[in-house]
């Protein structure tokens, strides 16, 4: 029902960066090559992700903002070796609790595709409409049910710099897919698919490409690459600083301060370092499952993690000395 609904929402949806998070993730999930993210008044009118994924047919189109729909884990031994970025089969329910919906999506093998329309978990309207293959969400006046929650939200430029940091995330992790940008119809960012090297310099600026040391290290538990900044790049306070597992993004202070103690002497007291690193792990070593917004990851052995991590990024700077 639509309280409970109300409420569940309130864990997966705080700001518009949220729904941003979301459905850029199920465009990944759903194989997209190309993804365009358009957002108006920092995604408080209008949040529109639009995707050339596998789509869905009407039927799933209708389930998908059921909650616990996810079409992504079918067994409790699916948990454990999570590898798709959705799970839980909330966000979409979720995200239709507390703002207006239209979705329209089709599946290559569909003529025509279907158009869905709900306003606060409130069912509207369902049509076919012919439309490309993928999928193509707007959610619009985010909150318009919940005052208090609208009220809650922040200046546009602070929910914006939300937005782009989950936008900078997502497209730092796949490089191979196109990402564009709109705010207020002006084009943020037009990122085509390429290398990592060239994702970064697209996102953060030409003189990023002289900076980036390359990253790696395999080891039977834990494979590391990516690109960590050069130590006379570092910059006062806090730098760009990417962690992703299995192209996850997370948080992880322990492993931070593995990069920060690899650099120890070669960059100035207070600087901090740029890095963009990559871990791909076994997930059943991991333990992605301890909060609904999934920026923290606990690992079964964090010290060997961290050994690896810092070792990594020791020889990528040219710090040999251990
Ligand atoms: P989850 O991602 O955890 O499975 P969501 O609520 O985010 O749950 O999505 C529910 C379901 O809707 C997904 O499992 C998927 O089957 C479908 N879905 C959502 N977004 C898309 C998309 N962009 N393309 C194809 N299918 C999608
Ligand atoms: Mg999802």
């Amino acid at each position: 029902d639509s309280i409970a609904n109300q409420i569940a929402a309130g864990e997966v949806v705080q700001r518009p960066a949220s729904v941003v998070k979301e459905l850029l993730e199920n465009s990944i999930d759903a194989r997209a090559n190309t993804i365009h993210l358009i957002v108006k008044d920092a995604g408080r009118t209008l949040i529109q992700v639009i995707d050339d994924g596998i789509g869905m047919s009407a039927t799933d189109a209708r389930m998908s903002f059921e909650r616990h729909a996810t079409s992504k884990i079918r067994t409790a031994d699916d948990l454990f070796a999570i590898r798709t970025m959705g799970f839980r089969g909330e966000a979409l329910a979720s995200i239709a609790a507390v703002a207006q919906v239209e979705l329209r999506t089709r599946r290559l093998v569909d003529e025509v595709g279907t158009a869905i329309r709900i306003e606060g978990s409130e069912f509207k309207n369902q049509e076919s409409v012919s439309c490309p293959k993928g999928t193509n969400f707007q959610v619009k006046n985010l909150f318009f049910n919940v005052p208090a929650r609208r009220n809650f939200l922040k200046s546009n430029p602070v929910e914006m710099k939300h937005v782009l940091d989950e936008f900078q995330r997502v497209a730092l992790a796949h490089p191979t897919i196109t990402f564009t940008l709109y705010h207020n119809d002006v084009e943020v960012y037009n990122l085509p698919s390429g290398k990592l090297s060239r994702r970064i310099v697209d996102i953060f600026g030409k003189n990023y490409r002289e900076q980036l040391a390359t990253c790696e290290e395999e080891t039977p538990f834990v494979n590391v690459d990516g690109y960590v900044g050069k130590p006379e790049s570092a910059k006062k306070g806090r730098g760009e600083q990417f962690f992703f597992v299995n192209k996850r993004y997370i948080k992880h202070n322990y492993l931070h301060h593995a990069v920060l103690s690899a650099f120890e002497a070669t960059i100035p007291e207070g600087s901090s370092p740029f890095y963009v690193l990559f871990l791909e792990i076994d997930p059943s070593h991991i333990d992605i499952n301890i909060h609904p917004t999934k920026t923290e990851i606990k690992f079964d052995d964090e010290r060997a993690v961290y050994a690896i991590i810092r070792s990594a990024v020791r020889r990528a700077i040219g710090v040999y000395n251990l």
